[in-house]
């Protein structure tokens, strides 16, 4: 009977703290709530949570590690949810995350471009993706190097596997947040040029999504503020 419990109050209250805060950002920045998609971000929690949080309306999750999502995906395959790929993906692993993620938010070289192209025989054919943009200097960091982004999204263009929505980056440690969007927003102008559709922006976390929206994202991935604090690993 526990499973069939009403989603735990501080989550619901959470939530709808989060959804509050998100309304008020986009209403600053003159944008409308309706132009931004909420992502939870439910990493390291089991698939329960994932489960409450759909029983209050979330319709968009983010995983960062290929066998917990495949678990979760698995586990909650009898809901209706768009799946976000957001971690560093391994090219071996590229063809089984195809097969739950509907969104690929993580593509940063063109060998994973490759992994994720061609038919699969139980996956859809296509597969929305966001290129991922390292705003730091450090090269460990996650993403490709600003001056690489043309040619990535060239190589995404090519393949009739990946329909490219946009750029994705996470905030560099040690400086403002809101520079480091609005470099962010001129990559997405630079990517526009040659992929006019390819408009969205994921950017802001439960830190800094405020400043996020302020600088144009359209996609906001949120963990800690809704989930609250996560647990060790499972
Ligand atoms: C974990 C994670 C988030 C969410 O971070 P919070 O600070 O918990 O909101 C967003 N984006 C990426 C890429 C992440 O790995």
């Amino acid at each position: 009977m526990v499973d069939d419990a009403a989603p735990d109050p501080a989550l619901a209250a959470r939530l709808a703290r989060a959804r509050a805060a998100i309304a008020d950002a986009a209403r600053a920045a003159g944008r409308t709530p309706e132009e931004l998609t909420l992502i939870v971000v439910t990493k390291f929690h089991p698939a329960s949570l994932v489960r409450d949080l759909v029983s209050l309306g979330v319709l968009d999750v983010g995983e960062n590690r290929h066998q917990e999502a495949q678990r979760k995906a698995a586990a909650l395959a009898d809901l209706d949810l768009r799946w976000h790929f957001i971690g560093q993906l391994q090219t071996k692993k590229a063809r089984q995350v195809r097969r739950y993620a509907n969104v690929i938010q993580s593509i940063d070289r063109e060998a994973l471009v490759d992994a994720l192209s061609g038919p699969l025989i139980d996956a859809p054919a296509l597969v929305d993706g966001f290129v991922q943009v390292n705003l730091t200097d450090d090269p460990e960091r996650g993403g490709v190097a600003p001056d690489g982004v043309e040619a990535l999204v060239e190589r995404v263009l090519e393949t009739s596997s990946i329909r490219l929505r946009g750029v994705m980056a996470v905030a560099p440690f040690g400086e403002p947040p809101r520079p480091a969007f609005a470099r962010l927003r001129r990559i997405s102008e630079r990517v526009q040029q040659i992929a006019p559709d390819a408009t969205a922006i994921s950017a802001g976390m439960s830190g800094d999504f405020v400043e996020a929206v302020a600088e144009g994202a359209t996609h906001l991935r949120i963990g800690t503020a809704i989930t609250g604090n996560r647990p060790a690993a499972i």
